[in-house]
């Protein structure tokens, strides 16, 4: 038997923070969408403990052909049911819609189709949670994100991004491109895994991780190569990681990464589980 073994590295998972929109117009009438219009982080309690909201809605949304699997979604929905307490639960809303044709997208232009296609928006005593699957990759010159540039040539791929505090997007081009590189012979299994990594990891940072709405417990803040904290876990192979070591042999085993202790404990310190 011939074990060959390949370590795929990815990804700068950057997080966009866009700056929070004005409460109210003079007469008073609020903009319906104004819950969904926090910045990342901002719903973190909300979302984590039943206080006020008790109910999630999770509205996927993806680009025809780019659907995620069944198994990521579950595994996401799994996630959240054993970090949060949502008394009367998680609710799945899904739908395809057609491409916009383009190469790559800002988040300024994923805003914009969630504008003309987010149905669900939260209330005083439920949330809903918008998550686009992308056909476009990433267009790093538009948004605000830092990248992570080594010479790596995997290396500047982003899979994924939280905006606002309840907006996702996947890029689910990007991870199929990951999952063909990687000459799995399992490749569907592969990618479903790439997409519970995503799915979680951006999950958290409307979860408020790290020190990004939910304070940190104990200091486990990455920096960046400027020494600037990064909103992301300085503990190897945690989920909040900002660059995720994939490992990977030919049989496509990737390992599922999870929350370390100190991510885990900043959760329950703000209403989690
Ligand atoms: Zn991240
Ligand atoms: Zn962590």
């Amino acid at each position: 038997m011939i074990s060959i073994k390949t370590f795929f590295k990815v990804i700068a998972l950057t997080i966009f923070i866009v700056a929070c929109a004005s409460d109210d117009d003079s007469n008073g009438n609020r903009n319906p969408r104004i819950l969904n219009l926090q910045s990342t982080g901002n719903s973190a309690n909300e979302l984590l403990s039943s206080k006020t909201h008790n109910k999630l809605i999770l509205e996927l949304v993806a680009v025809k052909g780019f659907e995620p699997k069944k198994e990521a979604v579950e595994n996401l929905v799994n996630f959240i049911e054993k970090r949060t307490f949502k008394s009367n639960g998680v609710q799945v809303i899904q739908r395809s819609i057609a491409s916009t044709n383009k190469k790559k997208l800002s988040i300024k232009q994923i805003d914009s189709i969630e504008q003309k296609n987010r149905t669900q928006l939260s209330t005083p005593n439920q949330h809903a949670i918008f998550i686009y699957f992308s056909d476009a990759d990433a267009n790093p010159e538009n948004s605000e994100g830092e990248m992570n540039n080594d010479n790596d040539s995997m290396s500047s791929l982003v899979l994924g991004s939280a905006y606002r505090n309840t907006s996702m997007v996947v890029y689910e081009n990007t991870l199929k491109k990951i999952v063909n590189q990687s000459n799995s012979v399992i490749p569907d299994e592969v990618l479903a895994r790439v997409e519970t990594f995503t799915l979680q990891h951006e999950f958290c940072h409307l979860l408020g991780l790290v020190n990004l709405g939910t304070r940190m417990q104990t200091p486990h803040e990455d920096t960046d190569e400027n020494g600037k904290p990064n909103k992301h876990c300085n503990v190897r192979g945690c989920l909040m990681q900002a660059n995720a070591l994939f490992e990977s042999n030919l049989m496509g085993n990737i390992k599922a990464l999870e929350l370390d202790p100190l991510c885990v404990k900043d959760l329950q310190a703000n209403g989690g589980r």
